[in-house]
């Protein structure tokens, strides 16, 4: 083992990623985390016995996942079970229609003609075009890149990809764009939904955004256990690797000794010296000097708008009235006015999109037999202030559920059956948030060069998470806990036994 020694604060997606990474090049690593458990946001929680995922529920880009445990000699398949769905998910709207979208495009066509007739399938199979356009062009000087100056991701876009951008019409915002793609307002406002997926309001954020459409249409998976098993078999193989995790230990302050980082300060008063800290806490712990002042600098000054929350339901108990897929969406008519009381008055939406992930489904169930539910509104993320009161909670519940039984679907939270999750507990469980599960959220194509990068200012502090780039998502803050790793080793000039991204898949270490 080398004499080099890293702590990584937090075993969110990003931390548990840099970890094998790091400890399979022989680094001394050790992951402190508050929790009990790893997963961060990929979480579970317990409803009378009952685990039921509470955190992300979508499981996509596996091929993130592939290249990274194939570059530590393991893969996916070696360490848990995951399939992939013939339905992505289920979309409901108040005037009772409802289509599937499915993993095989022509499938969805196919439904969309009988749905909404051949002209919509024709837009939806040129959508499709525009979407695989976007995403190859994107993947590699965004998603795949360390944090892009604009410099530089305009030259590694090149000729080509700057007219697909320009085809888009780059200053449109997503919803203006889903409006020139489709005349269907229900499937205008189905793909304007992706926009939630890192948080933002389909209004303010960019057309770009439509590549998360593509990224769904590559696959989705479900995963054996639950994502909390993706967490758990993440953190076993860093362990198996070396790495040392240490459980409910919190980093209360990042020590600085001659101008760079020398250890952190747990808050049982342990000092665990470090020449590396790779820290994926959300990125405003620093900024707002939560592990020290000093640290105010390592992430840019001005606090971005914060991306969306959720008030959850975790629930166990049987479902009645429509028959559920894994993945179900239940629409309002008004779609804007949801995104107005989130983002500009800072209020639980009175028309509230309702998600539903039935985690046992898609197999069948017996009539009456209770089933793992997870029910998620979105939110403001003003868990830190004293803006959502019990009462306003109580009312959005009230109004979810009716909701859901106006399209069809039995299904009541009590005490018993239920474990409510409010953007007040999402900020507690993750510090300086308010409660936003996805760092900033994207509203403005520049967005993408305003999220810190893997590298600090401070010398020996590094980032990785969902509010550093490439963002949010559990692939997202896996390839920034990459990215973090990279940076590591690039500082310890040991870049030439290190994997890069486009050399995971051919390396294969035991
Ligand atoms: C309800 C919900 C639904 C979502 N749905 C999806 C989805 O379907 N698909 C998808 O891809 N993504 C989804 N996401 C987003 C995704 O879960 C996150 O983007 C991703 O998991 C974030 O990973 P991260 O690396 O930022 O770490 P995080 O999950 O933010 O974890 C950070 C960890 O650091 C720890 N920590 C912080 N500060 C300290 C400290 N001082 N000392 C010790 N430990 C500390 C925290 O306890 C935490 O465990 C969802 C998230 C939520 C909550």
């Amino acid at each position: 083992m080398s004499d080099h020694r890293v702590v990584i604060v937090g075993a969110g997606m990003g931390g548990l990623c840099s970890a094998i990474l790091l400890a399979h090049q022989g680094l001394d690593v050790t992951v402190v985390e508050s929790a009990g458990e790893p997963g961060g946001k990929v979480h579970s929680r317990d409803v009378a016995g009952v685990a039921v995922d509470s955190g992300p529920t979508v499981f996509t880009m596996r091929w993130v996942f592939d290249a990274l445990l194939r570059s530590v000699g393991t893969s996916l398949e070696a360490e848990l079970r995951i399939t992939p769905l013939q339905v992505l998910a289920r979309h409901f709207w108040p005037d009772g229609s409802q289509l599937d979208l499915s993993a095989n495009a022509q499938e969805s066509e196919a439904a969309i003609a009988a749905w909404s007739g051949g002209d919509e399938a024709r837009r939806f199979r040129d959508f499709c075009k525009t979407t695989r356009a976007l995403y190859a062009t994107l993947e590699g000087p965004m998603i795949r890149a360390q944090r892009p100056s604009m410099g530089r991701f305009m030259g590694d876009l090149g000729f080509k990809g700057l007219g697909v951008l320009a085809q888009l019409g780059p200053m449109r915002n997503l919803w203006q764009q889903l409006g020139h793609q489709f005349a269907d307002p229900r499937l205008r406002q189905l793909f304007a939904r992706y926009a939630t997926y890192c948080g933002s309001s389909p209004w303010q954020s960019p057309a770009t955004l439509m590549l998360i459409a593509q990224v769904e249409m590559d696959g989705v998976w479900s995963v054996d256990g639950g994502m909390v098993g993706l967490a758990q078999a993440l953190s076993r193989v860093a362990r198996r690797r070396g790495a040392v995790f240490r459980y409910h230990s919190s980093c209360q302050r990042i020590e600085q000794r001659h101008g760079r980082v020398s250890g952190v300060h747990l808050q049982s008063g342990e000092f665990l010296p470090a020449d590396r800290v790779i820290f994926n806490g959300d990125a405003g712990a620093l900024r707002s000097g939560l592990l020290g002042d000093g640290l105010r600098q390592a992430v840019p000054a001005q606090a971005p708008t914060r991306s969306l929350s959720a008030l959850t339901w975790s629930m166990h108990t049987p479902t009645e009235g429509l028959a559920l897929d894994r993945h179900n969406v239940f629409f309002q008519s008004s779609y804007a006015s949801e995104f107005e009381d989130i983002f500009a008055h800072q209020r639980l939406p009175e028309q509230a999109t309702v998600y539903v992930c039935a985690q046992d489904r898609p197999a069948d169930l017996l009539p009456g037999q209770a089933e793992r539910i997870f029910c998620l509104v979105n939110a403001p993320a003003c868990g830190d202030g004293n803006g959502i009161t019990e009462e306003a909670l109580e009312q959005c519940q009230t109004r979810t559920f009716q909701h859901l039984r106006q399209l069809g679907l039995a299904l009541q939270p009590t005490t018993r059956n239920s474990v409510r999750t409010t953007p007040q507990d999402f900020h507690r469980r993750f510090p300086a948030s308010g409660g936003a599960l996805y760092g900033q959220a994207t509203h403005s194509w520049t967005s993408i060069f305003s999220r810190p990068g893997a590298t600090t200012p401070l010398p020996g502090l590094y980032l990785a998470g969902g509010s550093v780039h490439p963002g949010p998502g559990v692939p997202m803050a896996a390839l920034s806990g990459q990215r973090a790793a990279e940076a590591v080793m690039a500082s310890l000039a040991l870049t030439n036994t290190f994997p890069r991204a486009a050399t995971f898949g051919g390396m294969s270490t035991p």
